[in-house]
C-alpha cells in the first residue's frame, strides 16, 4: 500500500480521499478548510493541518482543486508542496483545468524529476463517494501506468487520452457536447409541450427514435420520464449550471487558442452565463427548462 498527499477535499476530492482509505492507502489529508481535513480524519485519514509543515516523504500526490490558478500555485509556487516531496513521486491533477496549464504545470514538474499526469474525471459527487468515477488521463504511457491502480480504486473507468494534457481536452470536448445536447434536449421538449405533445409521449417516441441521447434518455430535462432526474426535484443539482458554464468556459478558450469554430459551443456558454446573470447557476444545468419556460424565479 502506498503513502498518499491528498490535496483538496472538496464535494469531489473527500469521497475520491475516502475511497483511498478505504483500498488501504495512507493518506495525508490537506485543504485550505479545516472543516474538510477533520472531516476526513474521521474518515481514518491522517490530518495534515499546514502544507508547509508537512515533513514527511509520499509515493503520490493528488489534487482536486477548482481551477488553473489553484492547480498551479500547488505544483509550481514556491509556497506549493512542502519540500520533504522527494523526486519521482507521482504527481495526479483529477481538477477540470484549462489545457494551457495543464500542460505547462505538467511538462515543469515532469522536468523537476515528477512524474506527472492531467486527469480529470466524469461523474458527479455521487461517483466520487462510491468509486465509480471515469478518468481521462493525459501523459506519457509509462506515467499513466503508474498512475492507474491509484484512480481505479477511484473509478471504474480508466482512460488513457494521450499526451499530458489530453485528459483535459476529452472533459472539455465531451462537456461542451453535454451542454450542447442538453440544451437541444430542452428545446425539443418544451417546443413539444407547446404544441400539444405531452413529455412521456414524446419521450417514449424520441427516446426509441433518431432523436435519442443520453440528456434524454437518462436525465430528462422535462419533469416524468426518468424518475430520479433533477427536472423531478425542481432542478435542484446534480450538476450545477455553474459547473457546466465553468467547462464550456474552457472549451471556449481552448477554442479560439486552436482557431477550432465551435458555433454550438459558443451558444451554450452564452445561455449559460444567461443562467448565471439571472442568478439561476446553482441549478442543475437541465435547468435551461426552466430559462425557457420562463419559471426562473425573479
Ligand atoms: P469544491 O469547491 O467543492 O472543492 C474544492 C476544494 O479545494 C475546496 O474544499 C477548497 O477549500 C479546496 N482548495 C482550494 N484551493 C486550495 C489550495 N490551494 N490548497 C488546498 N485546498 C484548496 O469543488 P469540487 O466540486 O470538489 O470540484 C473540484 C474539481 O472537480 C473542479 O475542477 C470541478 O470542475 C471538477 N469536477 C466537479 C464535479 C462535480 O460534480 N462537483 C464533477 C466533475 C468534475
Amino acid at each position: 500500500m502506498s503513502s498518499i498527499l491528498f490535496i483538496g477535499l472538496g464535494n469531489m476530492g473527500s469521497g475520491m480521499a475516502v475511497n483511498l482509505v478505504k483500498a488501504g492507502h495512507d493518506v495525508h489529508a490537506f485543504d485550505l478548510s479545516a472543516d474538510a481535513v477533520a472531516k476526513l480524519a474521521d474518515e481514518g485519514a491522517t490530518p495534515v493541518p499546514s502544507l508547509k509543515d508537512f515533513k514527511g516523504a509520499v509515493d503520490v500526490v493528488i489534487t482536486m482543486l477548482p481551477a488553473g490558478p489553484h492547480v498551479a500555485s500547488v505544483y509550481t509556487s514556491p509556497d506549493g508542496l512542502p519540500s520533504s516531496i522527494e523526486k519521482g513521486t507521482l504527481f495526479i491533477d483529477c481538477s477540470t483545468i484549462d489545457v494551457q496549464t495543464a500542460r505547462a504545470v505538467g511538462t515543469g514538474a515532469k522536468e523537476r524529476g515528477f512524474p506527472f499526469v492531467d486527469a480529470p474525471v466524469s461523474g458527479g459527487v455521487a461517483a466520487a463517494q462510491g468509486g465509480t468515477l471515469t478518468f481521462m488521463v493525459g501523459g506519457e504511457a509509462s506515467d499513466f501506468e503508474k498512475a492507474k491502480p491509484y484512480l481505479d480504486s477511484m473509478g471504474k473507468n480508466v482512460f488513457h487520452a494521450g499526451p499530458l494534457g489530453n485528459g483535459q481536452v476529452a472533459k472539455i470536448c465531451n462537456n461542451m457536447l453535454l451542454g450542447i445536447s442538453m440544451i437541444g434536449t430542452c428545446e425539443a421538449f418544451h417546443l413539444a409541450e407547446k404544441l400539444g405533445l405531452d413529455a412521456q409521449t414524446f419521450f417514449d417516441i424520441s427516446s426509441t427514435a433518431s432523436g435519442q441521447c443520453w440528456s434524454m434518455t437518462s436525465y430528462c430535462p422535462a419533469p416524468g420520464p426518468v424518475p430520479n432526474a433533477p427536472s423531478n426535484r425542481d432542478y435542484q443539482p446534480g450538476f450545477a449550471a455553474a459547473m457546466m458554464l465553468k467547462d464550456l468556459r474552457l472549451a471556449q478558450d481552448a477554442a479560439k487558442t486552436a482557431k477550432a469554430p465551435t458555433p454550438l459551443g459558443a451558444h451554450a456558454e452564452q445561455l449559460y452565463a444567461l443562467m448565471e446573470s439571472a442568478g439561476a447557476d446553482g441549478f442543475d444545468f437541465s435547468g435551461v427548462m426552466k430559462l425557457l419556460d420562463g419559471s426562473l424565479p425573479k
